[in-house]
């Protein structure tokens, strides 16, 4: 079994457990709501923060199966760019996650020009078709509307 399939896998187990716990912690609420049991109350707030750690376990599988996904395209690419096939462009666009929270930070999640904090995008200051790359120095954070304003200027 491939990674990606265990991958796969992991992320149907816990999304099922997720939606199973928030399924007790909705009856247990219910019971919570006729009769104010104080052990009940203990309980409750114990199944959100496993709820809490069981979300937690299925966005780490989930960002582990993206980087399989993009490990395995980047690696075909490899193969096929030496065997002459095609260009190494296909996935440079992408901008890896390390990258996306770098740059979210240093720009304190506001665009870089106006400083909305609404429909923020990542954008390649240097667009990727003119050779700007997806490194942290060459993207911004930028809202939708100064994004196309940018994009009808270049
Ligand atoms: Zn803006």
């Amino acid at each position: 079994m491939s990674n990606i399939q265990e991958l796969k896998a992991k992320v149907k187990e816990y999304r099922r457990r997720v939606r199973d716990r928030k399924k007790v912690i909705r009856k247990s609420k219910r019971k919570l709501r006729k009769k104010n049991d104080p052990v009940m109350g203990l309980l409750v707030e114990a199944s959100e923060s496993m709820l809490e750690l069981t979300q937690d376990k299925l966005h780490n599988y989930e960002d582990a199966l993206e980087d399989a996904k993009e490990a395995e395209a980047d690696s075909k690419e490899v193969v096929e760019f030496v065997r002459g096939l095609s260009k190494p462009s296909r996935h440079s666009r992408h901008i890896p996650r390390e990258i996306r929270q770098e740059v979210w930070r240093r720009d304190k999640g506001q665009c870089t020009n106006c400083g909305s904090t609404e429909l923020l995008e990542f954008d390649h200051i240097i667009p990727v078709a003119k050779g700007g790359s997806s490194t942290a120095r060459n993207v911004q954070l930028l809202c939708d509307t100064c994004n196309r304003a940018k994009a009808d200027n270049i």
